[in-house]
């Protein structure tokens, strides 16, 4: 086959926090799918670094990755706003992506034939219109986030372009689906429209109807009401998750003795406490947690690298050290599998959600942004697999309460067979006739036959 006859789908990475390592994995998907395909994957130089040297990545022939310009002005110093690099990086865009892209295609004669973006990247809308080819959008958290995003303007409409404070507690039942949700757990940048960032993910929501299709790390079924009413509105809604189940788990050579570690303990018995790739809470609520660990002698498994604030707990860590371990990084999925795990204390972050129920564990959570209070509800009022922490912040009484609800009493044992009925769900989805898996194969067709429907 000639170059120019060369099907070539071209993934965009949006690089911050969990974004482009479930990218990453559902471009191998697609590669092991379409061995014939060509697939490159474009990502800034620092985020690729940190997703080759995390994921264990089978290495495929068909798929290249390449740097794209991340926007920072040479030697820039950092403010401290956890906002500024994203807003560097918006500010390159789209020009960094297409001055790559061009590139390539000059460099290797292979043409784009798909764009398969993370959502966020809504530029690639008309990007894709240019070159006349279809547009994928990766969304990489769940249905109701989308959901929410798409209906940003209409939610203005009804409570106001500031989130009027007096509104907080009003559920947003006037949307399909949405009646756990207050307006306190929407996402800052639907409430507030005036920074990069959220003004990216306004154009996003515009844009989402013109994709060819909207991929979700999701299964069907997980939210039916809000499912459909998507897919009343996007063109075509693609679940094809939970993207860890259709792959194999990685091997894990358990560099970090987690594994080895939690053989140690009896079965579903250790807490494992994680918030992500972004956050640690503020030093008096991991305070609170820790206390809540000791006094109720819980075992526990704490994925925690934020150098500033460790000194904080290093006293709890030698005291527990017995009956507790620390890591920079666990291999989270791996961990939540091991039967000796009985609760994630979580941030409630979707990829982190999805690989509970993935695994059948119950959760506590304590969100902070974004999607994260919206999957908190979900957790807890809808699923009823988890249960928020009171007063939405770690305090000593309110952690040891949900810690001995969740591991101990009977409503915790509810909440384990509820998660098993969600898992099960999900296990369907992906076999052989599920829907993930059929979901699955319409995805490898739109994005890779070389022309536009
Ligand atoms: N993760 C991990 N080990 C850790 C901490 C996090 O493997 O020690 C992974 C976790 O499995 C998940 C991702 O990092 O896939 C976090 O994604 P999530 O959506 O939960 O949170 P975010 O980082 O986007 O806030």
């Amino acid at each position: 086959m000639s170059a120019a006859e060369t099907a070539h789908v071209v993934a965009f990475a949006f690089p911050f926090g969990s974004h482009p390592t479930p990218l990453l994995h559902l471009v191998q998907r697609l590669a092991a799918a379409a061995p014939t395909v060509h697939f490159s994957y474009f990502n800034t130089k620092k985020s690729n670094h940190n997703v080759f040297s995390k994921a264990n990545l089978h290495v495929y022939d068909n798929i290249k990755a390449y740097d794209v310009e991340d926007g920072l002005p040479e030697g820039h110093a950092f403010s401290g706003n956890p906002l500024e690099e994203i807003e560097f990086f918006i500010g390159a865009t789209p020009e960094n992506f297409r001055r790559r892209l061009d590139e390539i295609v000059e460099e290797t004669g292979l043409k784009a034939t798909c764009l398969l973006t993370d959502a966020f990247l809504s530029f690639s809308s008309e990007m894709a219109a240019e070159m006349g080819i279809p547009w994928v959008a990766v969304w990489t958290a769940g249905p109701t986030a989308v959901s929410i995003h798409s209906y940003t303007d209409l939610i203005h409409g009804r409570l106001g372009q500031t989130g009027h404070p007096e509104n907080q507690d009003q559920t947003l039942d006037f949307l399909p689906g949405m009646a756990a949700i207050h307006a306190s757990d929407l996402p800052q940048e639907v409430v507030h429209l005036d920074t990069p960032f959220s003004r990216l993910l306004h154009s996003m929501s515009r844009s989402l109807p013109r994709a060819a299709a909207v991929v979700l790390n999701s299964f069907d079924g997980i939210d039916p009401v809000v499912e459909n009413d998507l897919s009343s509105k996007l063109r075509k809604v693609l679940n094809v998750g939970p993207f860890p189940l259709p792959s194999p788990m990685p091997p894990s050579d358990d560099q970090s003795g987690c594994l080895s570690w939690l053989s140690t303990q009896s079965a579903a018995s250790v807490a494992y406490l994680s918030f992500g790739t972004m956050l640690t809470p503020p030093p008096h609520e991991l305070v609170a947690l820790a206390d809540s660990l000791e006094e109720k002698q819980i075992p526990y498994l704490w994925s925690f690298r934020d150098n500033s604030k460790i000194n904080l707990l290093q006293g709890f860590f030698e005291r527990t050290s017995s009956r507790g371990k620390v890591v920079e990084w666990a291999p989270q999925l791996q961990v939540l599998a091991h039967s000796s795990v009985g609760v994630f204390v979580t941030h409630s972050g979707w990829n982190s959600v999805v690989e509970s129920i993935v695994a059948g564990v119950p959760l506590i959570c304590r969100p902070f942004f974004g999607d994260q209070m919206m999957n908190r509800r979900r957790v807890e009022d809808v699923w009823r697999i988890g249960v928020g922490v009171e007063g939405g912040i770690f305090t000593k009484s309110g952690m040891a309460g949900a810690l001995n609800l969740v591991l101990f009493e009977e409503e915790g044992k509810k909440m384990r067979e509820n998660i098993g009925g969600l898992r099960e769900c999900a296990l369907r989805a992906v076999a052989e006739n599920g829907s993930s898996t059929q979901n699955f194969k319409s995805l490898v067709q739109i994005a890779t036959s070389s022309h536009q429907d």
